[in-house]
């Protein structure tokens, strides 16, 4: 595992645990409007120091009994193929496990899942599934997010889907189709999208791209009655 970010303590990002926030290395999506664009690479840069799996695993240990979790996020975690191992690491550590993923490598969610090696799962959904080729240049299979939802929605452990909301990938008539896409999930955030911290000039510093409150609450109302909850983030 090759990680470009710690943050040492969150109380949000791991539901009812204090956690850490790993940050790994390297993303296959290259997302237009990317606010982690430091870990998108897999190669080093001035802005973002690699940090080695043993400098993580020294920092968790001196953690143990201060926090309850940890989060694995990135970047695409599901990228490593190490990644089963490393989870298995720091369960022995005695810290439950979330995934942050963009679902687009549901082979590694199956085996995490079947090995009991995550505890908590947090797929991004980043638009509508006939509309997911527009939000990257890199080509990925679709089919794969639909099996990665498939996985959560029938599978054993708790999760959320998420959708930072960022025009004009999210609209009102595509966050239904959406909805239709996870119908029955139990819970489903949508995040404000934060421009002040994104790379493309497209983005970056342009409050247009967003929805303001009222926007957001509409996009919830819409939502809501394919899943068990929607809420505001
Ligand atoms: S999936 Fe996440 S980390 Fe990867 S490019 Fe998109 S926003 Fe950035």
């Amino acid at each position: 595992m090759i990680f470009g970010a710690i943050r040492k303590f969150s109380t949000i990002d791991f539901p009812g645990k204090l956690a850490c926030v790993l940050g790994t290395k390297g993303c296959n999506m290259h997302c237009h409007w990317c606010h982690n664009y430091d870990l998108v690479s897999f190669e080093f840069s001035a802005n973002c120091r690699i940090i080695t799996e043993p400098e993580v695993l020294e920092f968790l240990k001196a953690r143990a009994g201060f926090i309850e979790g940890v989060v694995i996020s990135g970047g695409e975690p599901t990228l490593h193929g190490d990644l089963p191992e490393f989870c298995s690491e720091i369960q022995s550590l005695g810290f439950a496990v979330k995934l942050d993923t963009n679902g687009t490598n549901p082979e590694m969610i199956q085996r995490l899942m079947h090995e009991h090696l995550i505890d908590y799962v947090a797929m991004d959904i980043k638009t509508d599934f006939h509309n997911y080729p527009t939000i990257t240049k890199n080509k990925f299979d679709p089919e794969k997010i639909k099996q990665s939802i498939e996985l959560l929605l029938n599978g054993p452990l708790p999760y959320e889907f998420r959708t930072t909301c960022v025009k004009p990938f999210i609209d009102k008539a595509n966050i239904e189709k959406i909805g239709a896409l996870i119908r029955g999930a139990d819970h489903y955030y949508l995040q404000k999208f934060d421009h002040t911290h994104v790379q493309n000039r497209d983005y970056a510093g342009n409050p247009d791209a967003g929805f303001d409150d009222a926007e957001m609450a509409e996009l919830c109302c819409r939502v809501e009655p394919y899943v068990a909850e929607c809420r505001i983030r």
